[in-house]
C-alpha cells in the first residue's frame, strides 16, 4: 500500500514538474539547502510543560525547595542548550532539563545557540502548592425554580422541591452549588419580580448555595459569542445588581460559566474585572472544530480537553475542563466516565461537575426523572474517592492560594 501511494506521488510530481515548466526546475534546486538549513537553524521549543499548565504534586516530585519538574523540547541538533540558565540532556534535535517550582509563577526559558546564532522560547507555569482533590457542582440555564418560587410565594425557599433536593444532597455529603441564572425565564418572569423577603435564608445558606449570571435568556442560543463584551457585560451586571438585591451580596458568586461557553476574546478582561477567575467549558471537537471553548485557539482547546485546566495569562482567566455533565449521563455511566479520571495526574485533581436546571422540571419537553440520582451518584463518586466540595471563585480552582 504505502509503496503504491510513494509511486502515485512521484508520477504526479513528475506530471507537475512537466507542466510548471523551468520556474519548477529551479524551485526544486532551491528547496533542498533551504530544508537543511531548516533543519540546522530551526527555532528552540519548549513541549513540557505547556504554557500556562497549572502543575500539582502529580506532575512532578515534591522536594524540600518546591516541586521538581521535567522541561522538554526540541531544539537544532548542534545547538547548545540551556534551561533557565543551566544545560540540558540532548538526545537527537530533543532537550530534557529539570528544574525546581519555588513559586506560584515561573518562567521557563529554553535558549539555543549555536552557528546561525541564539534563540529563545519562554513558557510561564503555575504551581498550584496547596493542591488537594476537589470537586465543584455548577449547574446551568437556571430560571424556572425561581418562577416557581415566586409564583407560589413559599413560606420557604426550601419549599421549592428542586432547592429541598440541593439541600439534601449539600447535607449528606456538604456539597457547595453555584446556579448559574437568567434574567428572565423569556415567558414574562423577570428578575426585578422576584422578592427580597427570602435574603435572610438566602444569606444562612451562602455557605453552600450562590448565585451566579448565566445569560440574559436562554435563547437565542449561543447569545455571547459574537456579541461585543459590553454586551455580555452589561446583562452580567443586570443579573448581579438583582442577585444583590434579594439574595444578598454573600448569595453572589461571579459568572463560572456563560451560556454555550462561548464569548469574544475582547471579554475575557472585563470578565476578570467582574471578579471571574475561572470559566468551565467542554473543549471539545465536533466536525472538526473546537467548542463550547471560549472561542481559545485549537492547540489551547486541544490541551483543555486532555487536562483539569490551563491559564490565560493575558486575561488572568484559568479556563476548566467540566469532567461529567449528569443530564448527558447515565447512572451507570457515571463511574466509567469517573474512574479513569480519577487515575490520569492530568484529569486527577479537580472534578467539574456539571448538569442544566431544566431536565429537573417535569413540565421540561427532556425531563429526566432520574436526575437528582444521577447528581447522587456522581457526588458519593467523589466524596468517596476524598474530593473535597469547593467553589472556584474562591483561592486557587477552589483549592487554598
Ligand atoms: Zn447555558
Amino acid at each position: 500500500m504505502k509503496g503504491d501511494e510513494i509511486m502515485k506521488k512521484s508520477a504526479t510530481t513528475r506530471r507537475n514538474f512537466l507542466q510548471t515548466t523551468t520556474a519548477g526546475a529551479v524551485g526544486i534546486v532551491l528547496a533542498r539547502p533551504k530544508i537543511l538549513a531548516a533543519q540546522a537553524s530551526g527555532s528552540v521549543r519548549i513541549e513540557e510543560p505547556f504554557h500556562g499548565a497549572v502543575l500539582n504534586r502529580r506532575h512532578g516530585k515534591q522536594v524540600s525547595e518546591g516541586l521538581k519538574i521535567q522541561v522538554s523540547g526540541q531544539a537544532p541538533l548542534r545547538d547548545r542548550v540551556t534551561i533557565n540558565g543551566a544545560p540540558t540532556q540532548r538526545e537527537g534535535t530533543r532537550f530534557t532539563s529539570e528544574i525546581v517550582l519555588r513559586q506560584k509563577q515561573t518562567e521557563i526559558i529554553a535558549v539555543s545557540q549555536g552557528s546561525f546564532g541564539r534563540h529563545e522560547h519562554q513558557v510561564r507555569v503555575l504551581w498550584d502548592r496547596q493542591s488537594q482533590p476537589r470537586y465543584r457542582f455548577s449547574i446551568d440555564d437556571n430560571s424556572f425554580f425561581l418562577r416557581d418560587i415566586a409564583n407560589n410565594n413559599y413560606a420557604s425557599l426550601f419549599d421549592c422541591f428542586y432547592l429541598k433536593n440541593l439541600r439534601e444532597l449539600h447535607s449528606k455529603y456538604g456539597t457547595r452549588f453555584v446556579l448559574n441564572i437568567y434574567y428572565t425565564t423569556g415567558d414574562g418572569f423577570e428578575l426585578p419580580q422576584f422578592p427580597d423577603r427570602y435574603k435572610g435564608q438566602w444569606r444562612d445558606n451562602s455557605d453552600w448555595l450562590k448565585l451566579a449570571f448565566h445569560a440574559y435568556a436562554n435563547k437565542p442560543d449561543r447569545p455571547y459569542q459574537y456579541a461585543p463584551a459590553s454586551q455580555l457585560i452589561a446583562d452580567l451586571d443586570k443579573v448581579a445588581e438583582q442577585i444583590i438585591r434579594f439574595a444578598s451580596e454573600q448569595t453572589y458568586s461571579p459568572p463560572t460559566v456563560i451560556h454555550w461557553g462561548m464569548v469574544q476574546p475582547t471579554a475575557l478582561k472585563p470578565l476578570y474585572e467582574r471578579g471571574v477567575r475561572v470559566l468551565s467549558g467542554y473543549f471539545r471537537r465536533q466536525n472538526g472544530i473546537w467548542d463550547v471553548n471560549y472561542l481559545l485557539d485549537d492547540v489551547r482547546s486541544e490541551y483543555l480537553s486532555r487536562h483539569d485546566a490551563l491559564m490565560d495569562f493575558d486575561s488572568g482567566i484559568v479556563f476548566s475542563r467540566v469532567d461529567i455533565v449528569c443530564n448527558n449521563t447515565p447512572i451507570e455511566r457515571i463511574v466509567p466516565i469517573l474512574e479513569p479520571l480519577a487515575k490520569n495526574p492530568n484529569h486527577a485533581e479537580i472534578m467539574d461537575l456539571f448538569t442544566h436546571e431544566q431536565y429537573f422540571w417535569p413540565f421540561y419537553s427532556n425531563y429526566i426523572p432520574d436526575h437528582f440520582k444521577r447528581l447522587d451518584g456522581a457526588i458519593y463518586w467523589v466524596t468517596e474517592h476524598g474530593y473535597k466540595p469547593v467553589f472556584f471563585h474562591e483561592g486557587f480552582l477552589g483549592g487554598p492560594e
